[in-house]
Parts: C-alpha cells; sequence; structure tokens
C-alpha cells in the first residue's frame, strides 16, 4: 500500500541542549516582559559580558592576594579600582536583569572606560605600555558600546573618554601633551570608522524592525479578514441552509403527494427538486466544515462505541444507489477487533460515508466493499472499489481542497473536492493515517487507520 506523504506533525524531542548552555541561558535571559527580539539580544550580551568583566576581576584580585605574601592590598588604589568596579558591573547586571538595559549600559560602559583612564593614572600604565597600550585599552569599551548602545551612547563615550585624557597632563607630572597626542588622534580615528559601522547597523536594524511591524500587521489584518470570513462563513451557512431544508422538506411533502396529485411531469420536477436541495445542502456542510477544522474550531469529542454499530450506520440511501448501479455492497466486521472501542463515532461516521459515497460515486461496475479491521494496535477502516481508480500522480493530490483528478467541466461525476480534504484532517485530529492503493480502471482501497483506544484508557 502507498503511503501518502502527509505533514510529519512536529515531534517533541526533549530539550536537548546541555546543562551549561542552560544553565548560561538562566542567568543571561532578560525577563519574559521584553519582547522586541533586538533588544532581547542586547540584554543577553550585557549580561554575558557584565558577568565575565566579573569574573574576571575578582580572581584577579584573589590571585595577586594568594600569589604575593607581601601585598598590602588596602595600600594599593588598583585594589579598590578593581574592588568598586566589581561592585558597579555587579549592580548593572542586576539592574539588566530587572530590565533597566539603558541604565545598566550606559552605567557599566562608563565605568569600563573610568576604570581605564584610571589605571592609566595610577599605574603609569603610558609608561609600561606605551601609546599602543593605551590606545588598545581605550578602544575597548568603544567597540563594546559601539554593539550596546545607540550611536549617540557612543559618540558620548568617545568624547568623555578624550576629555579626561586630555585633562590629565593637568593631574600628572610624567605625562606630557606631547604624548597624549597619537593616542588622542588614534582613538579618535579609530571610533569614526567604528561609528560610521555602527550608523550603518542602526539603519539596517531600523529597516528591519519597521518591516516587522509592518509584518505584524498584516499578520493582524490577515487573521481579522479570516475570522470575517469565518463569521460569514457561518451566518451565510445558516441563512442558506434555513430555506435549503424548507424547499427539501416542501418537495418531499409534494412527492409524497400531501399537497395534492402530481402528473409525472410534476413528480419528476419535484424529485429533482430534492436532489439537486441535497447536494447543495452537502455542499455547504462540507464547506462549514472545512473551514472550522481550519480555524480550529472542530473538537474530536471521545466515548465509547461499538464498531459494529459504525458499520450499521453506512447511510442506507448509499447502499440504495450502489444497488441501482448493480453494484455488490459488501460489509465485513474483524473478530480480532474489540466489541467497544473509544472515539469521536460522528467524525468517524462522516469518514466513513465520505469514502463510501466516492466509492460508490466512482465505479459503475463490480462492487463496494467496507472492512473494519485490526492491525496489531491500530484499528482500520477499509474501502475498497472496482471503480474507474486513480492515477498515480494524484494520489497525494486528491486530499488537498478542491482537488479532483478530473477538475475540468465537462467531468462526468458530480463532486466538490472537499470530501478527501475532510477525511485526511479529521483522521489527523484523531491521530489517524489515511491509506491509498488504486490503479485506473482497475479500483481503488482507502485505508484509514486509528490507534485503538480501550474504555480503561480513556477514563
Ligand atoms: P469529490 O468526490 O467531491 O470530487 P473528494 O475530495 O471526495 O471530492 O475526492 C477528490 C477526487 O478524488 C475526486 O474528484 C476523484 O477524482 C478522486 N477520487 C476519490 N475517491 C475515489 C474513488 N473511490 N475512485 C476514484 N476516484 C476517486
Amino acid at each position: 500500500m502507498t503511503d501518502t506523504k502527509f505533514p510529519v506533525l512536529p515531534q517533541n524531542q526533549g530539550d536537548r541542549r546541555s546543562l551549561l548552555t542552560r544553565f548560561w541561558e538562566t542567568l543571561t535571559n532578560p525577563p519574559e516582559s521584553i519582547r522586541q527580539p533586538e533588544l532581547r539580544r542586547r540584554m543577553r550580551l550585557l549580561s554575558g559580558l557584565l558577568l565575565l568583566l566579573v569574573a574576571i576581576t575578582i580572581p584577579s584580585i584573589l590571585s595577586t592576594l594568594l600569589v604575593d605574601p607581601e601585598y598590602k592590598p588596602f595600600s594599593d588604589p588598583i585594589f579598590y579600582l578593581a574592588l568598586i568596579s566589581a561592585v558597579i558591573f555587579a549592580g548593572c547586571y542586576w539592574l539588566n536583569r530587572a530590565g533597566r538595559y539603558r541604565l545598566s549600559a550606559g552605567l557599566s560602559l562608563t565605568t569600563l572606560s573610568l576604570v581605564v583612564l584610571s589605571a592609566v593614572a595610577i599605574t603609569d600604565l603610558m609608561g609600561r605600555t606605551g601609546a599602543d597600550g593605551l590606545v588598545n585599552y581605550m578602544l575597548f569599551p568603544v567597540v563594546l558600546s559601539s554593539v550596546l548602545l545607540p550611536v549617540l551612547g557612543t559618540v558620548l563615550l568617545v568624547i568623555g573618554n578624550v576629555i579626561v585624557l586630555a585633562l590629565m597632563p593637568n593631574f600628572l607630572s610624567g605625562l606630557s601633551y606631547e604624548v597624549l597626542v597619537y593616542p588622542i588622534s588614534f582613538v579618535l580615528v579609530v571610533s569614526a570608522a567604528i561609528l560610521v559601522v555602527a550608523v550603518m547597523r542602526q539603519r539596517d536594524l531600523q529597516q528591519i524592525e519597521r518591516q516587522a511591524d509592518a509584518l505584524a500587521l498584516a499578520v493582524r489584518e490577515a487573521e481579522e479578514a479570516n475570522r470575517l470570513k469565518d463569521q460569514f462563513l457561518a451566518s451565510m451557512s445558516h441563512e442558506l441552509r434555513t430555506p435549503l431544508n424548507a424547499i427539501i422538506g416542501f418537495s418531499e411533502v409534494m412527492q409524497m403527494g400531501l399537497a395534492g396529485e402530481l402528473n409525472d411531469k410534476a413528480k419528476h420536477a419535484t424529485e429533482r427538486i430534492y436532489h439537486n436541495s441535497e447536494r447543495l445542502l452537502a455542499l455547504i456542510n462540507d464547506i462549514l466544515d472545512i473551514s472550522k477544522i481550519e480555524a480550529g474550531r472542530m473538537e474530536v469529542v471521545l466515548q465509547p462505541f461499538e464498531p459494529a454499530n459504525l458499520l450499521a450506520s453506512i447511510d442506507d440511501t448509499l447502499k440504495r444507489q450502489a444497488g441501482a448501479k448493480g453494484l455488490a455492497f459488501e460489509t465485513s466486521l474483524d473478530p480480532a477487533l474489540p466489541d467497544r472501542l473509544v472515539g469521536d463515532f460522528k467524525r468517524l461516521e462522516q469518514i466513513l460515508f465520505n469514502l463510501v459515497s466516492n466509492a460508490v460515486k466512482f465505479t459503475e461496475k463490480g462492487s463496494v466493499s467496507v472492512a473494519l479491521k485490526r492491525a496489531g494496535d491500530r484499528w482500520l477502516m477499509v474501502v475498497t472499489d472496482t471503480g474507474i481508480g486513480i492515477p498515480p500522480h494524484a494520489h497525494e493530490l486528491i486530499f488537498e481542497k478542491f482537488r479532483q483528478v478530473d477538475g475540468s467541466s465537462r467531468r462526468a461525476y458530480g463532486g466538490t473536492g472537499l470530501g478527501l480534504a475532510i477525511v485526511r484532517e479529521l483522521a489527523i485530529m484523531m491521530d489517524g493515517q489515511v491509506q491509498i492503493e488504486s490503479q485506473p480502471n482497475i479500483g481503488s482501497t482507502f485505508a484509514v487507520s486509528f490507534p485503538i483506544i480501550l474504555e480503561r484508557e480513556s477514563i
């Protein structure tokens, strides 16, 4: 039997991320109330950076204490600098986790810049690393701020840095303006380049945000249009069904002769009215069903039922139609099936009706048979006919809405192409699978399998 390729439903594969990744995410995840993806990304980045800074500062203080027994921390200004910055970074981390991103980013980057500049003043960094070392240290917060802050924030940071650096020779006797000209101009040039990139990035982000807003609006409009369509369909089908039922009812009354004797022509006309109204009613019901399924408003009600009753429920009209075409109509019930199963009887009946009515419709000679069978832990509804069959290329296609093998206006068989789409959707809702085996001019077999649910399990 050919397996039709139905969409595979997403499976819950469990959380495969490593424990370390999950732990890191717990430490850096922004509050749920923040929805904007870009802001969430930046908040996560800032939290990670702050944790890293705290994690670098504290062990470096401890290791100096341990390695050098002579070291007197309380008379070393660097010790205070490291301690204070670690406390500020920890505070910024807490602020960021509480959703105060801008404050936290601004404060932490200003602190970082001040730490660098203070280190220059305290440790004679210029003397030890030279101008190149100073430039590297100063550019570190600038690069970070171009990622974390808006462009204006980075500009302010660069200006602040340069002003503090330019003021330094006033307080530090060993530092001259000539020495500072190179680092200041280098920092300004590189910062300008960083800013150009940051501006371009900000523009891109703004454009993405605008597109995301437009998309969200389009989704809202589509949802609203869909809701209106559903509402329209529901009210239209009610408006159509009420007069149709009256037409069907009165044409039946006329056929029975209750409204006076009819001559043969009038009888024929009322019969046509009756049958066509029935077809129209079936079509309206199908459209309503498929739109309910698509809107997620079709519910499955699980209840115990007897498989024998499901077989018995096959419409008498279908059997009569088969008889009128000279077709043998057979039903069989597998004794291996439990006497009672659990499922949505009404929906199962609907699936069976759609399959059997197709079998009768598309078969001109031979037979139509319906079997309920057991196959391991599943049970099957199998409908077989010796009709016109379906070419292999159409085996999947016919389960789509409004699809028919012969969709031309000259086609020999009536129908709308909704029956099998409803069968498939209803089957999926009940954890069922539809399979088809068919050959043109030989016949078709449709099998729908469902898990066996017994009464005990459903409680
Ligand atoms: P409808 O029967 O209203 O056209 P369905 O969705 O029930 O719509 O079926 C879609 C198409 O699949 C049919 O138009 C027909 O071409 C094909 N089909 C379905 N069942 C059979 C069958 N038993 N034998 C041959 N063709 C079938």
